[in-house]
């Protein structure tokens, strides 16, 4: 991979850092607003949003993980090399996924069991 590319994956690891970043401190200041006291006339909603809201924090946590993780294999020239079996990445999947941690043969043996 050329230094160009590199640069590029770069600068959009750090815009999605940066969004990621943003939306966890939205929630936060979210959750500071919301009264001590709930509100039990719609606590059935309410409980099914903060759930949501969970769920993508857990999400995001990870993909934060990946995203800091592919920087500084850029920073040690190591980007774009499967974790596990240190092929090179396809520069279309990472493309799709700059993130990326594994090639495609070794994603799925990290994926959770259905
Ligand atoms: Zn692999």
């Amino acid at each position: 991979m050329n230094n160009k590319d590199l640069n590029e994956f770069k600068k959009i690891l750090n815009e999605k850092k940066d969004i990621l970043l943003k939306s966890v401190d939205h929630k936060k200041q979210k959750d500071l607003q919301e009264p001590v006291v709930g509100d039990e006339i719609d606590a059935a909603g309410d409980s099914e949003e903060k759930e949501l809201i969970f769920g993508l924090t857990d999400n995001e946590r990870v993909m934060l993980d990946s995203i800091e993780s592919a920087l500084h294999k850029i920073e040690h020239n190591k980007y774009g090399i499967c974790e596990r079996c240190t092929c090179k990445i396809p520069i279309e999947r990472l493309k799709a996924m700059p993130y990326a941690r594994y090639c495609i043969k070794c994603q799925p043996k990290f994926e959770p069991k259905k």
